[in-house]
């Protein structure tokens, strides 16, 4: 199951790498580096079988970390009003992903990171990846933004994350989805730390290897981790 996203994850690898080198010899920056994670607060989703990669490679204290996550997770997906307060409460109050080191600033899992975070690429500086940095513009700074914004090469005109890496990203998601089809009949998709951490459920996966999906989504709610915002399975 695992295998053919970790192709995958090497062909976006090879791709995005000859797409940001031809990128920077036109002049185009790319303002990520080591140590720059303003935004390992943001929500992430992923299919199941990309969460079974990052699963089978977490320690038990790992995974510890990222259930508690996501019970946070849980706990905003319950009570935020709308899908805007939802985000803006991940980003704010269920915070930094437990995989990321703030001292250093790096993924303690990069190896085994999600679509998501490998495809995340900023075209501006990282102070607009900053949780509250649309807020805090006024509306002449919004202005500048957006101008700034379309005439920076690589964006899709409305935000600042470098489009085609996202696109390039897409056979990663089509293999996760063909290969859930093959293997167990149904795709299930959600939210990043929720679903590694039902990867790691034996009565969850039991029912997905099966086929079942009410059985899954049974069990995921026996877990305290079933909720239609943070987890799909059909
Ligand atoms: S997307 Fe933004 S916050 Fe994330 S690494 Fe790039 S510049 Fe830094
Ligand atoms: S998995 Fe790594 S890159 Fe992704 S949000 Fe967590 S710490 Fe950041």
């Amino acid at each position: 199951m695992t295998d053919p996203v970790q192709r995958g994850y090497a062909a976006y690898t090879r791709r995005a790498q000859a797409w940001t080198a031809r990128y920077q010899e036109r002049g185009g920056r790319v303002f990520c580096g080591a140590g720059c994670f303003a935004c390992c607060n943001m929500p992430i989703r992923v299919s199941l079988a990309e969460a079974l990669v990052t699963a089978q490679a977490l320690t038990d204290e790992e995974a510890a970390r990222v259930e508690a996550h996501a019970r946070k997770v849980l706990h905003n997906a319950r009570t935020a009003p709308d899908e805007n307060v939802y985000v803006e409460r991940h980003r704010t109050e269920v915070g930094f992903c437990p995989l990321l080191d703030r001292e250093s600033g790096g993924c303690t899992r990069y190896d085994v990171r999600p679509t998501r975070c490998r495809d995340t690429f900023s075209a501006l500086p990282a102070r607009y990846c900053e949780a509250g940095a649309w807020e805090a513009m006024t509306r002449r700074e919004r202005e500048g933004y957006h101008r700034e914004v379309a005439r920076t090469p690589g964006t899709d005109g409305e935000l600042h994350f470098i489009a085609p890496l996202e696109h390039l990203s897409e056979p990663v998601w089509a293999a996760a989805a063909k290969a859930m089809r093959a293997e167990w009949g149904l795709e299930a998709w959600g939210d990043f730390w929720v679903m590694t951490t039902l990867a790691r459920r034996a009565a969850f996966m039991e029912q997905v290897a099966r086929g079942d999906a009410r059985g899954a989504w049974r069990a995921a709610k026996a877990a305290g981790l079933a909720h239609a915002a943070v987890l799909e399975i059909g």
